[in-house]
């Protein structure tokens, strides 16, 4: 998740602490590539896991033999899965099978080429897993369904309205946002990508963002704008059963079992237990980012709706935050937090942690070597341009 500065989104009235600030659909979003073919199975169009809780942990552990217990607390409803009539691709509902239809999915349904390397579609996939291995940050697909939604909308401009309020950065940042996605060994590959994505999807009303600096925005757009997204059938089970009124020996053999369930799962797949993908939120793309947030984001609904709640109380005219970095990152020094926030969205923060700590030592124990080329004086420049 990132956001400008220079943008922020402020209370207009006072907020509880635990209170949801707002629900938000993505403008656009779409599944990571490697995920959606090591089979997290996740709806085309809202990222809602398609697989029951059972099934879910059954892939994790490896094990099929699994059964879990109130299996009645699983969330799943096959029976209104769909897929498209053409592709195959599959959708958790008719609503979002006719949604993608209406937004993007006539431009990119792949019909009977599904599975052909040699469709320009396939082969723009193709490379971008190649280029971007797990863990995934962004996907190719979330630009080619701006410009699908483009090329199927009947009022062009306003979607190009739509996508021209998230940030955009100058020539140099966008250079380093594009590094920075590709990666070393990548960064030279922009240019293939972009011949590949104009094989694809080419179109005269978007020539713009098929030129190599138009191509390099775009990127730079979904690099810096792109909100992680993460769904799962498994996790929505478990919430659900921590809700259940149970007497207690029961209560205590049930969280047992989950805290095992979870122990084993980690042992076989590790970090990835989740769906996941990534979308652009108009109003989240608005909050800046605070060591001490006073909000988060989650998608407790097990699909792309985004949900911002409240850590604090805040007070009307109050600045919402939320923060760019995880809980562990967070208890970081403020210079090793500032590296991570300035390498991944260009900013040095000064908030109220950061300002409180402003003379620490610039080094912490043995959290890192490298960093020692910044001086006091870069950092001081990039904290003035946030004023
Ligand atoms: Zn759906
Ligand atoms: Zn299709
Ligand atoms: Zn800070």
């Amino acid at each position: 998740s990132l956001s400008s500065r220079g943008k922020g989104l402020f209370a207009t009235k006072n907020i509880r602490k635990g209170e949801t600030v707002f629900v938000e659909r993505p403008v656009v979003s779409s599944q990571f590539l490697w995920n959606a073919l090591y089979n997290y199975r996740a709806c085309d169009h809202c990222l809602r896991a398609l697989e029951t809780a059972e099934e879910n942990a059954q892939r994790l552990l490896g094990k099929s033999s699994l059964v879990l217990p109130h299996p009645e607390q699983c969330s799943i409803r096959k029976d209104l899965h769909q897929q498209c009539p053409r592709c195959q691709v599959t959708y958790c509902s008719a609503e979002c099978r006719q949604a993608a239809l209406e937004q993007y999915h006539q431009v990119l349904c792949l019909g009977p080429s599904r599975d052909d390397p040699a469709h320009p579609l396939n082969k723009l996939q193709e490379a971008w897993r190649n280029m971007h291995y797990p863990p995934e940050t962004s996907s190719i697909m979330l630009m080619a369904r701006m410009v699908a939604t483009i090329k199927q909308a009947k009022d062009k401009e306003w979607w190009v309205k739509a996508f021209s309020q998230f940030c955009s950065k100058t020539a140099n940042e966008e250079e380093e946002i594009v590094h920075k996605l590709l990666g070393d060994k990548f960064k030279g590959q922009l240019e293939l990508l972009r011949l590949l994505f104009t094989e694809a999807l080419y179109d005269e009303y978007l020539s713009r963002w098929f030129t190599p600096e138009g191509f390099r925005s775009l990127f730079a757009l979904v690099g810096t704008n792109g909100q992680g997204i993460g769904t799962s059938s498994l996790s929505q089970w478990v919430h659900a059963c921590d809700a259940l009124d149970l007497p207690m020996l029961q209560r205590e053999e049930l969280d047992a079992f989950i805290d095992q369930l979870y122990k084993d799962i980690e042992k076989e797949s590790g970090e990835f237990l989740n769906c996941e993908g990534s979308g652009l939120y108009v109003l989240q793309s608005c909050c800046n980012h605070s060591c001490i947030p006073n909000a988060e984001t989650s998608f407790p609904e097990n699909n792309f709706l985004l949900h911002l709640t409240a850590l604090e109380d805040i007070e009307a005219g109050e600045e919402i935050c939320i923060s760019y970095l995880d809980c562990c990152q967070r208890e970081r020094s403020r210079h090793s937090r500032n590296k991570i926030l300035r390498e991944n969205y260009l900013f040095t923060c000064s908030c109220p942690k950061c300002l409180a700590q402003a003379d620490d030592a610039d080094v912490t124990s043995d959290e890192e070597e490298e960093g020692e080329g910044e001086t006091d004086d870069a950092e001081l420049e990039d904290e003035m341009t946030d004023v």
